[in-house]
């Protein structure tokens, strides 16, 4: 088969999802490769570098989609992507189907298949394909990078002959995959991290990356876990016990990143105008739960704001994009696990076991039918 990547079309994403390194890998399977110019040019992989690794290059949105029985990207498919999807192909990319329905509609409609990689089973054969995790892992990264920027001051404290400098305090609230990288990075740039987290679980991990875990003095424990590893949403009593922790934390804090979220909800509000209020000038927030509305008041997304009190507020939403390359490379190293699951034979001819847990559960549309969403997976 030919497996083609178009250059993404949505306005400022910069990721690509074939590389060169990935291109070889697919090879191996059998496959062939083709990618439009261009397409990794914004994610630093230019022309040549695709010709060198065996990639066919070629001119144009409608010479690639038409040269490819798979095609693989990063964002959904525009109008003018819809327009070139056909029969008997497939398409790879992040689809968001529940929130998509007309567009899942129409290319159902065309006879293709849809596999969607935000759709990927939370089991641990499928987690080499968990390109959520992965783009999650770089928003937490670079929303720590992302506030040292804003932020006038060292993260790591200094004792120098022009003076001494106390550490950064950083709180880090939500602590899934981009909230435990962030606490990562925060440590490593020598920060005093503390996290919190409605999960209880968590604790031991956060403690062993040298961050502190805010307990709450709660009768039922700070339970939050719902199905699947996520949270379900907290009582209002809980609620009101770790907003009084917020605020007693808002005037010590120099950093703040928010990553709570619940599954199918808006993000919950939890970092508040007071508290806002209450922080050091200077101080910043993070906001990586912007896109669903995000954790705290004031955020506005895809906006940097400063407060009245001089309180920075970024609520950019395309943390992966900004780190292009390296969101490619694992982006694209996701794809070609899901290739690699998709070719049993290492043959060149995708096989779509539709029996299989996480090729069932990636499936939106196939052979003119929604198959989104899927069966609860069988096994773990
Ligand atoms: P997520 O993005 O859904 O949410 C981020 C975090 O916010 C979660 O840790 C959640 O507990 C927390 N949160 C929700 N409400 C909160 C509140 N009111 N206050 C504070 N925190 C709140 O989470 P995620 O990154 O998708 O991870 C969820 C779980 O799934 C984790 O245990 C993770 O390790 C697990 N996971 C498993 C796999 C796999 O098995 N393949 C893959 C990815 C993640």
């Amino acid at each position: 088969m030919r497996i083609g990547a178009p250059r993404e079309r949505a306005q400022g994403e910069a990721r690509v999802a074939l590389t060169p390194e990935s291109a070889q890998h697919i090879q191996k399977l059998g496959h062939e490769c083709v990618v439009e110019s261009g397409a990794g040019r914004t994610a630093g992989f230019d022309d040549d570098a695709y010709r060198d690794a065996g990639v066919e290059v070629v001119d144009g949105g409608a010479a690639l989609w038409s040269a490819a029985d798979v095609v693989i990207k990063v964002r959904e498919p525009s109008e003018e992507e819809v327009g070139y999807l056909r029969e008997g192909q497939t398409l790879i990319a992040f689809f968001w189907p529940a929130q998509n329905e007309d567009l899942l509609e129409r290319c159902k409609a065309t006879g293709a298949t849809v596999i969607a990689m935000d759709m990927v089973p939370r089991i641990s054969r499928a987690q080499k394909m968990d390109a959520l995790s992965s783009t999650a892992n770089i928003a937490g990264y670079r929303a720590v990078i992302e506030a040292g920027n804003q932020f006038g001051r060292f993260f790591a404290g200094q004792v120098t002959a022009a003076g001494k400098v106390p550490p950064a305090k950083v709180l880090v609230v939500g602590a899934g995959v981009a909230g435990l990288s962030a606490i990562g990075t925060a440590t490593s740039l020598g920060a005093v991290v503390r996290a919190f987290d409605v999960r209880p679980e968590v604790a031991e991990q956060i403690e062993s990356m040298g961050a502190e875990f805010l307990f709450l003095d709660f009768e039922d424990s700070q339970d939050g876990s719902g199905s699947g590893g996520y949270a379900a949403p907290s009582s209002p009593e809980f609620r009101e016990k770790q907003l009084a922790l917020f605020r007693e934390q808002a005037p010590e804090v120099d950093i703040v990143i928010t990553t709570a979220l619940i599954p199918g909800k808006p993000a919950p509000k939890l970092w508040l105008e007071d508290m806002v209020q209450a922080m050091k000038p200077g101080s910043v927030i993070v906001d990586l739960a912007a896109e669903k509305g995000g954790n705290c008041d004031l955020t506005v997304p895809d906006e940097r704001i400063v407060t009245d009190n001089g309180v920075v507020v970024v609520g950019y939403t395309d943390f992966p994009s900004r780190m292009a390359t390296q969101a490619s490379l694992l982006y694209a190293t996701n794809i070609r696990h899901m290739l690699t699951d998709l070719t049993p034979e290492k043959d060149g001819v995708i096989v779509h076991d539709m029996e299989d847990d996480v090729i069932r559960g990636v499936t939106v549309a196939h052979h003119g039918e929604t198959t989104f969403p899927p069966p609860p997976p069988k096994v773990n």
